[in-house]
């Protein structure tokens, strides 16, 4: 997660670390990096059902039997083999093919070439580990995993770039990391490992995460980093010498920290509700979800996080309700929910007799819905509904319908009751405008072959057949020079000319609706030699989802005029006959070496050869901060020019559920315009899918108010429901703001009692360090502020936070003092001031160990490595007349550094006339302890 563990960040560490820590220190006792308990030894080959797949996936191209792609294609393996340095590709885990499925694929990065066993046995054991854990095992159906095995020379050299294995972090050139796993798959996600037996971390980014070989086999590591990965989770820990610096504010753009302190108005104030009222029905917070606003886990304060154990913390084997929500909502994103939508195209033309059929079919996990899982497809026509399913598929025949513009429109919604805020992930829509015209389709009669001599005549009939053949205009377009189109035949005389051309005849109404009929004309017998002749043609390169033109290059001895042809090619790959202009936007879900059939074709002689298309897979992450905003802006952009109204009355609802301001910022605009203009029929359609989707809406108060206002002027059924979710809506919203009221008084109130009797105002010495002494044996160890003045010790003033801790780590590094502040140690004096000597209690709180001396005499010591809580131990102790002095001396062996002191009764309630803090001047110039 680029914000809180930038790759390269200060000596970040995380919860996998294990061996890099001195192992004599008394790290272990601290909680706060409690670690995973290694899983068993099991690494044996996992029940996957593995397949070593030809390099880059060539079985799929045997049919192609000419020598030539053969061969470029052997060249490109060893272009990959030599150049590369790839190995081996093996797919460890195949659900499917395409768009509904998302690839994983692991790069090797480090391993020498004969430890390529070593790295697929390290893939499959993270693989097994993975889909073991909720929730990666109820979306293993959708993945497919790969690995890539790379040839390093050693852990120091890899090709990926992997860096930092020696310090605290490793991250690798992210780009290059892409790149290697698309020789693979079009991966969703790319994981690295790395063959380092440090225990460094891993570090998680959008798109790629990185494992050393260690963490690889921890199924909690992984989960940890793909949180980062895969659904841009942000860590609930930070250590406190790499603090979190930035303004709590800064903490917005994850969804697992706030800095709002109350639970009801956080970002997860949903998740505090038992029961929440889903678009598909009331969803059921699982069992065991603790949700409210955890402060700690080295967090600065007041950044909350929603439960107080969560992986991405590191205390938990399980995602927090939170990240848990947002991951499963990620496994949405990536794919496409519809598996089958006929017809593809979006505008379409219905003659009279004729029928079209609708089809959609969704991914298999919702034909076959597990119980957690449901979703409604719902079929719209002109306004009504017209099919509705809860198995994913529905189906429409239109025929029979009166003439005019028809809108069909598609409505997937999905729920689980582990997601209630979907970001828009789960839904999709897919529209239609069928244009139904009041008579039949014409035909054009056409010989669809004309053979001639060069020295013949061509003169054919081109007729349209219709009812009212007048309602048509014939055109006609490639034609060879010369030839006429009259009174419905076609003339020509070749005059020598020869070669073949593909003559187009086009019958269309005054709305240009109509056929297109071509007839080829194969002029044979010319002088010369039509010998065709293809130029030998090295491997083409192009990138996946940008449009790609290339120039088939053909010629006949003769000069003759050449056709040329697709023989086999990849679907959405055009020719353009006449010029030989291939153009194609090559999807994301190929890559690799395509080899692929044209023919040229001049007169009676045709010659086919093949070109291999080298299709790089576009190099770019899928991070939603960048790019993924942009693209969702773009497309509402975009939808407007749609001829679908369903589609611009849909996709700006859907994302108007978006994460991100800009985005469904520019939805709520969208939306606004589409509402105006839309015509009434639809209205209630519109107004519907706004109240199917009302409680998505409880923190965006502007969408909030557009529906109000749309509500405020329709007095339609559909109008007077939606105002009615609205008002639950408001309910909701106004009485979570009473409670978090009534909750910040109760909050204010204990505060300010605990913080009675409290030290808050201390002097702090200098950093005392003797040697490598550990953090007991400094406490034993006498420094000058025991003895006496300690005109050495650079007193400054520090003050506790709001609860009565002081950070000691924070001041130092707020003032510059240089660390690392690991085995030192530091003294804290103060006063306390009582009207009659008393007997007392101090409550005590540390991070690490604590000494206390008043008026010089020691008074309590704890020898201890822990992090601090209020309150933690308790010293009885005696307060002369007037004003004691107060010597505190805190030890340090890594991380947090801190203290807290509280002075009571002697029964442990408020101290009556009690007087603390003013240190320096009790202190100066006679002050000794
Ligand atoms: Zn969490």
């Amino acid at each position: 997660m680029r914000t809180f563990c930038p790759a390269g960040s200060r000596g970040r560490r995380n919860d996998w670390e294990t061996q890099s820590r001195p192992p004599e220190t008394c790290t272990a006792a601290k909680e706060k990096f409690m670690r995973f308990q290694r899983p068993g030894t099991n690494r044996g080959v996992g029940a996957f059902a593995c397949r070593v797949a030809l390099l880059l996936g060539l079985a799929s191209m045997a049919a192609v039997s000419a020598e030539g792609p053969h061969e470029q294609v052997d060249r490109y393996a060893r272009y990959l083999r030599d150049i590369k340095g790839i190995a081996g590709i093996k797919t460890l885990l195949r659900m499917g093919e395409g768009p509904n499925y998302i690839d994983l694929v692991i790069v090797s990065a480090g391993f020498h070439a004969d430890r390529m066993q070593e790295f697929y046995r390290l893939c499959e054991t993270l693989v097994k580990g993975l889909f073991a854990q909720p929730p990666w095992d109820r979306y293993k159906s959708l993945f497919n995993v790969h690995a890539v095995f790379v040839a390093d020379e050693s852990p120091d050299v890899s090709r990926v770039k992997v860096q930092g294995f020696k310090g605290n972090i490793l991250h690798c050139d992210n780009g290059l990391a892409i790149e290697y796993s698309r020789y693979a798959a079009d991966s969703g996600i790319t994981v690295v490992i790395h063959n380092s037996s440090f225990s460094t971390s891993s570090n998680g980014y959008w798109g790629v995460i990185v494992h050393h070989k260690g963490a690889a086999v921890e199924p909690m590591a992984s989960m940890h980093e793909l949180g980062h990965g895969f659904a841009g989770l942000g860590d609930e820990y930070i250590q406190r010498n790499t603090p979190f610096d930035g303004p709590p504010s800064a903490l917005f753009d994850s969804v697992n920290v706030t800095a709002e302190e109350h639970p009801r108005l956080s970002k997860w104030h949903y998740w505090l509700e038992e029961t929440w009222p889903g678009a598909l029905g009331p969803q059921k917070r699982p069992s065991g979800a603790n949700v409210e606003n955890a402060e700690g886990a080295g967090w600065i304060k007041r950044a909350y996080r929603p439960e107080k154990s969560c992986v991405m913390r590191g205390n938990s084997a399980a995602y927090c309700v939170v990240c848990n929500e947002t991951l499963e909502a990620n496994f949405f994103r990536y794919i496409d929910l519809f598996k089958a939508v006929e017809p593809a195209k979006e505008d379409l033309v219905l003659w009279q007799g004729e029928q079209i059929e609708f089809r959609l079919t969704a991914i298999d996990l919702l034909c076959q819905p597990p119980e957690w899982l449901k979703s409604r497809l719902d079929l719209y026509l002109d306004g009504a509904q017209i099919a509705t399913s809860d198995r994913g598929e529905v189906s429409h025949v239109l025929h029979n319908v009166a003439p005019g513009v028809h809108q069909l429109g598609a409505n997937l919604n999905v729920q689980a009751d582990t997601i209630r805020r979907d970001f828009s992930f789960l839904s999709r829509n897919k529209g239609w405008r069928v244009t139904v015209v009041p008579h039949a389709k014409p035909r054009i009669a056409v010989t669809p072959l004309v053979a001639v001599a060069a020295d013949g005549t061509v003169d054919v009939p081109v007729i349209v057949e219709h009812a009212t053949p007048a309602l048509f205009t014939l055109k006609m377009a490639n034609a060879p020079a010369g030839a006429i189109l009259e009174n419905g035949r076609f003339k020509w005389k070749p005059n020598g000319a020869n070669g073949s051309w593909r003559v187009n005849f086009s019958a269309l109404n005054e709305q240009q609706l109509g056929v297109t009929e071509p007839m080829e004309i194969q002029v044979a017998g010319g002088q010369g030699d039509n010998t065709i002749e293809v130029p030998s043609q090295e491997p083409v390169d192009l990138v996946t989802g940008k449009p790609f033109k290339f120039q088939l290059k053909a010629s006949t001895k003769d000069g003759g005029h050449l056709l040329y042809e697709p023989v086999q090619v990849l679907p959405g790959v055009e020719v353009n006959h006449e010029t030989g202009e291939l153009s194609w936007t090559a999807p994301r879900s190929v890559g690799g070496p395509q080899p692929m059939r044209f023919r040229a074709k001049n007169g009676t002689a045709a010659r086919e050869f093949d070109i291999v298309f080298r299709v790089r897979r576009e190099v770019t992450p899928s991070p939603i901060f960048g790019p993924y905003q942009q693209m969702s802006q773009d497309s509402l952009e975009k939808l407007k020019q749609s001829p679908s109204v369903y589609r611009r009355i849909f996709e700006p609802i859907r994302l108007l559920r978006d994460r991100f301001q800009p985005v469904y910022g520019k939805a709520l605009t969208v939306a606004q315009t589409v509402y105006k203009d839309l015509d009434p029929r639809f209205r209630a359609n519109f107004l519907q899918e706004l109240n199917l989707h009302a409680w998505a809406f409880t923190s965006k108060s502007e969408v909030l108010k557009w529906m109000r206002e749309l509500t405020n002027t329709d007095s339609s059924e559909a109008a007077v429901s939606l105002k009615r979710k609205l008002d639950e809506v408001d309910r909701y919203n106004a009485d979570r703001w009473k409670q978090a009221q009534a909750e910040a008084a109760l909050k204010k109130k204990a505060r300010t009692e605990a913080m009675v009797g409290v030290v808050s105002s201390w002097q702090v010495s200098k950093i005392y360090r003797a040697g490598n002494k550990s953090a007991n044996d400094l406490l034993a160890h006498v420094f000058p502020p025991e003895q006496g003045p300690a005109p050495d010790a650079e007193w400054k003033n520090v003050t506790s936070d709001e609860d009565g801790v002081v950070n000691i780590a924070g001041f130092f590094e707020k003032t510059k003092v240089p660390g690392p502040y690991t085995r030192c140690a530091v003294y804290l004096r103060s006063t306390a001031e009582v009207p009659n000597a008393t007997d007392a209690l101090l409550e005590i709180g540390s991070d690490d160990g604590v000494k206390i001396w008043i008026n010089g005499n020691e008074t309590f010591v704890h020898a201890v490595c822990r992090p601090l809580a209020i309150a933690q131990d308790q010293a009885k102790v005696h307060l002369k007349k007037g004003a004691n002095t107060l010597l505190v001396k805190i030890t340090q062996d890594h991380s947090d550094w801190a203290s807290y002191l509280r002075i009571r009764a002697a029964d442990g309630t408020a101290l009556t006339g009690l007087q603390v803090g003013a240190g320096e001047n009790a202190f100066a110039p006679r002050s000794a302890p």
